[in-house]
């Protein structure tokens, strides 16, 4: 199916609809039944049919259907956030005695769940560096149930080869998921290169806003299915049906949107790497990148997330050119329309802050959907103060 198909039509009943061209919110928790019998028919189905928004919402379903045909898998669950998404993820494939193998410098609420959560109950994790494939084969034990990729992740931007490590992966019998927030299925589709659990929040270019936390897991309706009956409606991490309608809006432009953060994403870190007040541009088509080649093999674009390492040693001068910075907002996430700086130096004093893996002069930028060249002209009076 093209992509225009399931962004515009896919999934849309319009007929029972009464020609509704939206899908209506069904802003509702329960469903009732005319008799007894009907209660029960559509109990035995309560998670594909409405009985109760725990479990299923007909506004979510039409969300979920979108999202699995975007990723091309067969179903998809959608959660109240990236991170319930990611935990529910691992939590199915995992329980007490098991080993995770994980591409080092996830996402830091991964990190904490594989460090600080599951590991009080037993399961331990070892982290590798995922630049060559091989490493995840040479960590693999035993009790492996699963390797967990980021590519890219979402500070420094390393990839790993989707396609390489689900090999080595089916031939263990081991499963497989990836966090693909960052390149979205615009421009990598994990699953079709062999992974099995495709991991997303929903907060950033799916949705687009800035106004929606959620999550996304995508996969096979086997594994979806073993997912919805234990850790979603147990844990009940559920997105609210006004979110998933706001998620569909939010679809609608997703590929323009994305496509327009790209192109002015490039433009912005060319204008980067040839400045010289900037030491190094980390962006997946960087030309200085090592991976580049890997890039251009498995993703077809990268939207506009990349960070900077100024060339300054003073972290005040540094500070400095974020605070001189119009149109790039100082806040986390990513995704929205609106641009976006993240300065490494602001993390000092957070718990989740790891010098070894993101220096300290690191500003994340994010380009979003405004005029490149008036972003540019912002960046080069910034970095004129330096
Ligand atoms: C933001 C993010 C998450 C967490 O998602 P939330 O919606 O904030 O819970 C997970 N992975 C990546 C790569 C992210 O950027």
């Amino acid at each position: 199916m093209n992509i225009s198909e399931i962004l515009h039509h896919f999934a849309e009943p319009r007929e029972i609809w009464e020609g509704a061209v939206t899908p209506p919110l069904q802003a509702t928790s329960n469903f009732c039944f005319d008799t007894v019998d009907d209660m029960r028919n559509q109990l035995a189905n309560e998670m594909s049919y409405p009985f109760y928004t725990r479990g299923y919402n007909p506004t979510v379903g039409v969300l979920r259907e979108k999202l699995a045909a975007l990723e091309g898998t067969e179903d998809a669950l959608v959660f109240g956030s990236g991170s319930a998404a990611v935990a529910m993820a691992v939590m199915q494939v995992v329980k007490g005695g098991d080993h995770i193998v994980s591409v080092k410098k996830p996402y830091s609420w991964t990190t904490k769940l594989f460090d600080n959560y599951l590991s009080k109950y037993g399961v331990s994790t070892t982290y590798v560096d995922g630049t060559d494939a091989k490493n995840f084969e040479r960590a693999i034990q035993p009790n492996t149930k699963l390797i967990y990729l980021e590519s890219p992740n979402s500070m420094t931007f390393e990839m790993q080869d989707l396609e390489a490590v689900a090999k080595i992966a089916k031939a263990h019998g081991i499963v497989t998921a990836c966090d693909n927030t960052y390149a979205t299925p615009l421009f990598q589709q994990p699953h079709k290169l062999g992974i099995d659990l495709v991991i997303h929040s929903g907060t950033k270019y799916l949705n687009g806003h800035s106004d929606v936390v959620s999550g996304v897991v995508c996969g096979s309706k086997d594994m979806i299915q073993a997912m919805m009956k234990e850790e979603f409606m147990t844990l009940g991490g559920i997105i609210a049906p006004f979110n998933a309608w706001l998620m569909l809006r939010g679809l609608r432009t997703f590929e323009i949107r994305v496509q327009r953060s790209d192109a002015s994403g490039r433009i912005v870190a060319k204008f980067l790497e040839n400045h010289p007040k900037v030491k190094e541009v980390l962006y997946p088509f960087a030309s200085s990148n090592p991976q580049r080649s890997l890039a251009e093999k498995q993703m077809s674009g990268a939207g506009g997330l990349m960070s900077i390492k100024l060339n300054t040693d003073d972290p005040k001068k540094a500070e400095a050119f974020s605070n001189a910075l119009k149109y790039f907002l100082i806040a986390a996430s990513w995704g929205g329309y609106e641009s976006l700086q993240y300065p490494i130096s602001a993390m000092l004093n957070s718990q989740n802050y790891n010098p070894s893996s993101l220096p300290e002069h690191l500003v994340r930028i994010y380009v979003g959907l405004e005029d490149p060249q008036m972003l540019i002209e912002d960046l080069s009076q910034a970095l004129a103060l330096l």
